[in-house]
């Protein structure tokens, strides 16, 4: 229940639509009753059955025996003034407008609902997505992006299928249900008694059906993430996939998981499907009941023939909420596993902690101060105990064997992740105390997998920072090199460049998101140097770019090709997670250490990173 009230409370104010639907639904209910009563007295002129004794109207009282006293003494008035066909007519008048008043009462109270529906659902989706947006970056290894996708789609979707529907069963039904009842209980106390005893089997049969489903729905939840997790790396790797033969494994893999999900999906149908066509079985059958009993009533003179009708279809009324509340029951257990699946995402919290008296940085004055970092991702320890300053205008390069800790190393300045122990200061404040936006508005980041958006190539350079000028991003296409190929592209600036930037050349997107850094114009720049297969040419360019960029910034570089970084004001070697040499180029050549290893093996290390 509470998971139910936490998915109702996105609809804040709740106020705002409860006082017109609850009006909306209590005047359809009135009129939809009002329909049958007319029934009545039309009835009782087919079967010659008026009392035409009824010429004086009765004590007002609210049952249904004053209703039908008063209907039977205007239709006698009636009958006495026109005749019977004039007055079968105007009843069929009143017929017809209460049923229309009933049914656009019904309107408009769906209407409410269906706004609390989609109110609802666009306000858990926009807080799963701001959610995604706000979490560390830790959470998404841990994570799968199927698993993060099927919760923002598939599991908002069964939300709103499920409990959202069910508003109706547990706000209206259950007072139609009651009213309905209550004039059953006027019209024959007896009978009513017998009904009361029949129904509640039916609704004890379909609830020990309900209760399997919740389990299910959460495997099948999980399943139909990890198949679009399958088809997410299929189509992001594909180029590696289709390059290792490995299309037969993948498809056995997705195979295997679609055929899970499909079984669980059919289990559920049937499960779900089930219910429906029992509890009509259970409705006809105490119908059945209720036609025995109360035929012999009329047989002996207890109840009125055209009183009896009513209460058939008065009854016939009431399975049909009863039967939506059994399946609402059903039902909501699958919206309520997605919601629990949803909430989880929502009540992750980050490791990283803003404070809230958190200092704003203005600007960067002197320097960034690594200090006795340490940092693991899970158990084992990645870095170890490392220090280094980088001076405001200098650049550090880092250097080693791959998986030796370097990218971490570079996380941890925009605050990706806090150190484990030690810490980092910017200008000697500790990052932890500052404002993780204010850090990172002072770097600029350019990885190799320079993410570009399906847009414009001028939306991606201006990403970022959505009010530069054409001008502005012209002369930062221009710096990175990348305004020639910019304007040999079909629309220019305007080119969409698709999915991830397919339509480019590695170089060329490289280049595209060093614009995007010289537009931002950091004061200082985190770079993972690209180590893509790129041609001479396009290298050249790229590092031309690169120098560009770098000129007159603090810079901190994952250097893979050495030649490049020769003129960095430090060098760094990490070789698992540890500082081993450190100095300038000419100084680490003749300490004849690893750093010359490496560079006289420069031109076969392996671009670790490169897809
Ligand atoms: P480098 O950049 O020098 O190649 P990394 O910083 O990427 O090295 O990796 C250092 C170590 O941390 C490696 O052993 C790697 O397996 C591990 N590692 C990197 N990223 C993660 C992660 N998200 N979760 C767990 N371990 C990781």
């Amino acid at each position: 229940m509470k998971t139910y009230f936490r998915i109702l409370s996105f609809a804040k104010p709740l106020t705002r639509f409860v006082v017109p639907y609850s009006l909306f639904a209590f005047l359809a209910i009135v009129f939809g009753l009002l329909n049958f009563t007319f029934l009545m007295p039309v009835l009782d002129i087919l079967f010659n059955n008026v009392n035409y004794e009824r010429t004086t109207l009765p004590e007002p009282a609210l049952d249904m025996k004053y209703l039908k006293s008063m209907f039977d003494y205007y239709s006698v008035i009636l009958i006495q003034e026109y005749g019977k066909a004039t007055t079968l007519i105007i009843i069929c008048f009143f017929l017809v407008g209460s049923n229309l008043l009933a049914n656009l009462f019904k309107y408009l109270s769906a209407r409410t609902l269906s706004s609390v529906r989609s109110v609802v659902v666009k306000n858990i989706r926009e807080k799963l997505f701001d959610k995604i947006l706000s979490l560390h970056i830790g959470f998404f290894s841990n994570e799968r992006k199927g698993d993060l996708m099927s919760r923002i789609t598939s599991d908002v979707l069964e939300v709103e299928n499920s409990v959202i529907s069910t508003l109706t069963v547990f706000f209206r039904d259950p007072a139609t249900v009651i009213i309905y009842f209550t004039v059953l209980f006027t019209l024959s106390w007896e009978l009513t008694i017998y009904t009361l005893l029949i129904l509640p089997t039916s609704g004890l049969i379909i609830s020990m059906i309900s209760k399997k489903l919740k389990r299910e729905s959460v495997e099948g939840q999980q399943s139909l993430g990890n198949i679009l997790s399958i088809i997410d790396e299929t189509i992001s790797g594909l180029r590696v996939m289709k390059g290792f033969n490995a299309e037969r494994y993948i498809k056995e893999k997705f195979a295997k998981e679609n055929h899970r999900y499909s079984t669980l999906v059919n289990t559920m149908g049937n499960r779900r499907e089930s219910a429906s066509p029992l509890s009509e079985f259970m409705g006809v059958s105490v119908v059945a009941v209720i036609l025995w009993i109360g035929g012999n009533m009329v047989f002996t003179g207890e109840l009125e023939p055209s009183a009896f009708f009513f209460f058939i279809v008065s009854f016939y009324q009431i399975l049909v909420p009863v039967k939506a509340i059994s399946s609402a029951a059903t039902n909501i257990q699958r919206g309520l596993a997605a919601g629990e699946r949803i909430f989880s995402i929502l009540d992750t919290e980050s490791p990283i902690r803003e404070k809230k008296d958190a200092i704003q940085l203005d600007g960067f004055h002197h320097s960034i101060e690594y200090k006795n970092i340490s940092f693991s991702y899970e158990s084992e320890l990645v870095l170890k105990d490392i220090s280094f300053t980088i001076e405001k205008g200098k650049s550090v390069a880092l250097v080693g064997p791959s998986g030796g800790g370097k990218s971490t190393l570079a996380d941890l300045a925009p605050r990706f992740y806090d150190p484990l122990a030690g810490e980092i200061l910017i200008d000697g404040k500790p990052m932890k105390d500052c404002s993780t936006q204010s850090i990172r508005a002072l770097m600029g980041i350019v990885t190799q997998e320079s993410i570009l958006f399906n847009d414009s190539i001028f939306n991606n350079i201006a990403f970022g920072k959505p009010d530069a000028s054409k001008e502005d991003v012209i002369r930062a296409a221009k710096i990175a090199n990348a305004h020639d190929f910019i304007l040999q592209t079909e629309n220019g600036y305007d080119t969409i460049i698709g999915d991830r930037g397919m339509k480019l050349s590695g170089g060329q997107r490289q280049r595209i998101s060093i614009a995007r850094a010289v537009l931002k114009n950091p004061p200082i720049l985190i770079m993972d140097e690209a180590t893509s297969a790129l041609d001479n040419e396009s290298e050249k360019l790229v590092q031309e770019a690169l120098s560009n960029l770098m000129k007159n910034r603090t810079s901190l570089v994952i250097a893979h090709r050495l030649s490049t970084i020769q003129h960095a004001d430090e060098i760094i070697v990490i070789d698992k997670g540890r500082i081993v040499e450190r100095g300038n180029h000419s100084e680490l050549l003749q300490k004849n250490g690893l750093y010359k290893k490496l560079h006289s093996h420069s031109f076969d290390m392996e671009p670790e990173k490169a897809e």
